[in-house]
């Protein structure tokens, strides 16, 4: 069972993030992806990091403050949408999005950036089904990953 929302120390945060990632029902091979480059030193917390968080072009996940001490869940869906961005994009396809946006007039990096707030909005979809005591939280992010996709990619988030 995952751990409440009580703890402050960043990597027991983390750690706790991977646990419910893990604990969600279809989610157990991301929990475990997830563990391994924690243990391996390449998921980790970066105090001064301005992002919520980062997949690096070496296949490191970098999480940011704004990240780790948000709520649990609001955490773990930003582990889930960087494990995307790293297991499911080639590192190219963030430069190649950029360009596209330049040349389509589409707001730039919307087409990297829609699948991975998709596979967000899905992991809190069975979060929200799984964990009652979660079920809120999970409602909320959903809202809100609508509303800043929307307000920093222009559009809502479609097929
Ligand atoms: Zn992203």
């Amino acid at each position: 069972m995952p751990e409440t929302d009580s703890v402050s120390d960043p990597d027991r945060r983390l750690r706790a993030a991977i646990s419910l990632v893990s604990a969600t029902p279809g989610y157990d091979t991301v929990g475990k992806d997830l563990s391994n480059l924690y243990d391996r030193g390449k998921l980790e917390f970066v105090p001064t990091l301005e992002d919520r968080g980062q997949a690096t072009l070496g296949g490191r996940l970098l999480i940011g403050p704004e990240a780790v001490y948000d709520g649990l869940v609001s955490l773990a869906e930003t582990l889930v949408h960087e494990h995307w961005h790293l297991r499911h994009q080639l590192p190219l396809e963030k430069t190649a999005s950029f360009w596209a946006g330049f040349v389509t007039g589409k707001h730039v990096m919307r087409r990297y950036e829609m699948p991975a707030y998709k596979a967000a909005l899905q992991f809190l979809a069975a979060v929200e089904a799984t964990f009652p005591h979660f079920a809120e939280e999970a409602r909320a992010e959903q809202n809100s990953i609508h509303a800043s996709f929307a307000q920093f990619y222009g559009g809502p988030l479609t097929s």
